[in-house]
Parts: C-alpha cells; sequence; structure tokens
C-alpha cells in the first residue's frame, strides 16, 4: 500500500512559495504557508508599484540565455513553466496581459493588488492555510520549528518541506537572507548572496553631486567590459543606478569583485558617429556659454553637459574630433554596489549542486527550495518573476513525486 500524501509546508508567501501552495494544494496536499511578515507577497506588491512587469515574450531559447551561468539548471524548469503559461495563469486569475514596447509582459492593471488578492482567495478555497508572522528559525529534533509574533515555538512536522524565502535585497519586505547561516550548518552549498539589478558607486566631486543627483541620462548607450546597453541610467548621491545600469550589473559586479573597480563607458549620442557629431561641432564657438553651445549643437542636457566636466575637467574643448570622441565615451571607473539591502534582486544563494533536479536538497531529503534563495540571476524584464513562478511549480511537482502524489 502507498503512503497517503498527508501535509506539506511551505516556508514563504512570496510568488514563489505560493506558486509551490498552489500546485500542491491542487493536488489534494494539506499546505500550510508559513511567513515571518503580517502578510503576504510584499515583495511581489512592490514589484506591482512598477507595472509588475511578470515576464517577457521573447522566444524560450532567447528567454533562457538571460539566467546566465544558471541557464542550463533553469532551462527544463522554465521549459515546464514557460512564460505563456505564467501568461495563461494570470489572466485565469482574472488578469488580461499585454506585451509592451520592449516585449514585457504586463497585468493590464499595472499593479500587483488585484492579481494577489485573487490569488490568495484561490489558495484558500484549495484549503491552503495560511499563518503569517511566523518566522522559520530551523529544525529541532526533525521538526521545523518556528517562532511567532507573540515569541512562542511551533514545531511541525510535514510529509514535505518547500523554501521559498527569497534574496536578501529589501529586508524589510521580509526576505533577509538569514537562513543561510540555518543552511549551512546543514552542509548545504550557498553561494555568497550578492546585489543584482544594483546601482553602482562612484566617487564624484561634491558640485557635480549637488548639481545633478536625481536627474537621468536619457537615450544613451552605457557599455561594460563586455557589453553594451542602451536605455537610461540616474545620476544619484552615491553614484548611478537605473535600467541600463541593471542589465550590465552581474559584469559590473564581476569586474569590481576581480579589479575593485569596474569600467563604464557611455556614448552620450548613440545615434550619430563620431563624424556626423564632429561636424556638428565643426561650428567655432561664439562668445555664448560652452554649455549654451554644446546645447544647441547636440541638444545635451544639463546632467550630461555636467557629466563631461565632472569626467574631463571641461565639457567643451576647441577641437571639435575630441570633443567628439569624448561624448562617445566617457568613462567611468565604478565601486560597489552600494548595499545588498538597495538591490532589486539577489544573486548567489543555495547551490544548484546542492539540490537534485526536482530541486530537493542533497542534506536533507523531502525539502526543496525555490525563487529567488537558488543561486541564479537574471535582468529585469519579467526575467526574476519568470524564475520564481517556474521554480515554484518545479518545487512543487518534486515535493509530489517525494510523496507520491499524482499532479493533477
Ligand atoms: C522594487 C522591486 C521591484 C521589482 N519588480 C519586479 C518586476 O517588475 N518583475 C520581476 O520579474 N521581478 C521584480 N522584482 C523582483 C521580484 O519581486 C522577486 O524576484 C520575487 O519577489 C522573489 O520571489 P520569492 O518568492 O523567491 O521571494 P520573496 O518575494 O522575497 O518572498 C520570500 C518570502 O519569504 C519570507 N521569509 C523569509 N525568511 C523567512 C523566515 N525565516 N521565516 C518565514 N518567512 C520568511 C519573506 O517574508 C517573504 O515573504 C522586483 C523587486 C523589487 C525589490
Amino acid at each position: 500500500m502507498t503512503s497517503a500524501p498527508q501535509s506539506a509546508a511551505v516556508i514563504g508567501g512570496g510568488p514563489a512559495g505560493l506558486m509551490t501552495a498552489e500546485v500542491l494544494s491542487a493536488a489534494g496536499i494539506a499546505v500550510t504557508v508559513f511567513d515571518r511578515m503580517p502578510s503576504m507577497g510584499r515583495k511581489f506588491l512592490m514589484a506591482g508599484r512598477g507595472g509588475l512587469n511578470l515576464t517577457h515574450s521573447e522566444p524560450i531559447e532567447r528567454l533562457m540565455l538571460r539566467y546566465g551561468d544558471a541557464a542550463g539548471r533553469m532551462q527544463p524548469l522554465l521549459e515546464a513553466f514557460p512564460p505563456s503559461a505564467l501568461i495563461a495563469w494570470a489572466e485565469g486569475l482574472g488578469q488580461a496581459t499585454f506585451v509592451g514596447s520592449s516585449g514585457r509582459v504586463f497585468p493590464k492593471a499595472m499593479k500587483a493588488s488585484p492579481l494577489l488578492r485573487a490569488w490568495l482567495a484561490r489558495l484558500r478555497e484549495q484549503g491552503v492555510q495560511f499563518l503569517a508572522r511566523h518566522e522559520w528559525k530551523s529544525w529541532d529534533n526533525g521538526a521545523l520549528a518556528f517562532r511567532d509574533g507573540e515569541g512562542q515555538w511551533r514545531h511541525v512536522t510535514p510529509d514535505a518541506t518547500v523554501l521559498a524565502l527569497g534574496g536578501a535585497s529589501w529586508p524589510r519586505l521580509g526576505s533577509d537572507g538569514a537562513w543561510t547561516r540555518t543552511l549551512e550548518k546543514q552542509g548545504v552549498a550557498i553561494a555568497t548572496l550578492l546585489p543584482a539589478n544594483c546601482g553602482f558607486t562612484v566617487p564624484w566631486s561634491d558640485v557635480f553631486r549637488q548639481r545633478c543627483a536625481g536627474q537621468p541620462l536619457k537615450n544613451a548607450e552605457f557599455r561594460s567590459w563586455r557589453r553594451s546597453e542602451r536605455g537610461e541610467a540616474m545620476i544619484t548621491q552615491y553614484g548611478i543606478e537605473g535600467g541600463a545600469i541593471y542589465a550590465l550589473s552581474a559584469d559590473l559586479r564581476r569586474q569590481v569583485s576581480v579589479d575593485g573597480v569596474a569600467d563604464l563607458t557611455i556614448d552620450l549620442r548613440p545615434g550619430l558617429s563620431e563624424d556626423k557629431i564632429a561636424k556638428k561641432l565643426a561650428k567655432p564657438r561664439s562668445k555664448g556659454s560652452a554649455s549654451n553651445y554644446l546645447r544647441k549643437a547636440l541638444n545635451l542636457s544639463p546632467a550630461e553637459i555636467n557629466l563631461l566636466r565632472e569626467v574631463y575637467g571641461a565639457a567643451f574643448v576647441p577641437d571639435s574630433v575630441l570633443l567628439a570622441k569624448r561624448i562617445k565615451a566617457v568613462a567611468l571607473q565604478l565601486g560597489s554596489p552600494p548595499s545588498l539591502e538597495r538591490a532589486i534582486s539577489t544573486a548567489g544563494g543555495v547551490s544548484f549542486a546542492a539540490v537534485d533536479a526536482h530541486l530537493m536538497l542533497h542534506a536533507k531529503p523531502g525539502v526543496f527550495v525555490a525563487g529567488e534563495m537558488l543561486d541564479w540571476e537574471a535582468p529585469t524584464g519579467g526575467y526574476l518573476l519568470q524564475g520564481c513562478f517556474a521554480t515554484g511549480v518545479a518545487a512543487a511537482k518534486g515535493a509530489l513525486a517525494w510523496m507520491n502524489v499524482k499532479d493533477k
């Protein structure tokens, strides 16, 4: 006689954990979701503030490559729960989606709250129990040990456990990475948690910082040692951040870790060749200011002109060829990201070598891992949530197989 499927504990009520709970409860498992915060899905709601980029519409072969070194391990998981499945799932919860101009997929509501509300209601209907303010501390004689909001201990011994504890960015939303110590004690290999999709420090002068912090550099091309990205960045008090920098952040972070600094080159006018720019600058400068001249000739913004001044000591030089070269390649040296807390996401985490193909920990049979706490990273563009949902589904299926329960 096969033993009857019993119960599962899902620890972490973010997108990965909730997706796991959905698959497990649909198969008839009694699921309890534990979270240390007073409510579920806080980071998911925060992601909704930026419109909730759920996934990306590019072909799956290209999408896979966004997961860098982890692409090989992520591939079967993404194929089993591809963007089309995620879109169908969101639409099944009443959230129509659309593809934005860059191929990114969003719910039409452009926020997470209606989706999360409908999702939690469906999970409750499927019998999922939610225990908020329950912080998982460790295992105690084989049982999961939680401390609740009143400081009381609760011990649970489910048939399967799924850890979906997130990374360590934005810790006030719940994920603080404290689990790394607990799992390391169990012999689980963990790659150091590092900031991903993050800004970088730049030693700006006080004058530049005061004048330009908060101003964007728009429609520029940003180059790391390995590749380039067109888009926007924001000058900040501490350095530089924004979409284009996030896209290069894995490369930049690696260079900082090896060389102590990373080279970032900015082409302020990627749509114009150096020759064209030099021609536009060939007209002699009249009595007006350098800023006025550059604004009129090339429509350079005050932030761009100040950046030239910051990097080269002067925004203008009479040699139009040299000036064109400078505008096409403003060279900055970046230092480390300011902190993991401020990053959009986390690189590092539970090593893929520590889990089997079903995301079960070799060191803890019956314990599965999903979401951002696994050692993969991806740029913004919907790849983060896509990765979290796909690993959530995979961990749930692994747990069902472990409990000998048929997937529905
Ligand atoms: C500002 C911002 C915007 C973003 N926008 C997007 C976007 O548009 N598109 C996109 O793809 N991604 C986006 N992301 C990233 C995305 O939100 C995360 O990758 C995703 O939420 C990770 O899901 P997860 O379930 O793995 O972890 P989380 O969402 O972090 O959930 C983990 C949960 O575990 C709980 N937990 C942690 N430790 C314990 C413990 N010891 N005991 C009990 N509970 C615990 C936490 O409280 C938390 O609720 C954004 C992130 C940020 C910060």
